[in-house]
């Protein structure tokens, strides 16, 4: 990818000289720098026309994702990490009263 001869706004998407606003983004992980380091994600962002997928950009994207990629777009060429679980409801059981109490 060539260098612009003028710097794009940091606002502007940029992907293959695009020039439209930024308007969305997802995190990707950034691998440390040393081992010792806790894994940090980094902010990506594109336009409405380079944006991924919404639901994989709910996702946490590998270090090695190269989205937003022309050639993959709307989808991106990792795995990106599992959402993360949410806690399990709360089982309950309904009295013959009519009460809805907690099993546990
Ligand atoms: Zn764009
Ligand atoms: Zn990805």
């Amino acid at each position: 990818m060539s260098v612009p001869s003028s710097p794009a706004p940091a606002a502007a998407c940029g992907l293959g000289g695009c020039t439209n606003p930024v308007v969305v983004q997802w995190q990707r992980r950034v691998a440390p720098a040393d081992p010792e380091s806790l894994p940090a994600v980094q902010a990506v962002f594109a336009c409405t026309q380079h944006a991924m997928a919404l639901d994989l950009a709910s996702h946490v994207h590998a270090p090695a994702c190269t989205a937003p990629d022309l050639a993959h777009l709307p989808g991106c060429n990792c795995t990106p990490e599992p959402l993360p679980t949410p806690p399990p409801a709360v089982q309950t059981v309904t009295l013959s009263t009519g009460w809805t109490v907690s099993a546990s």
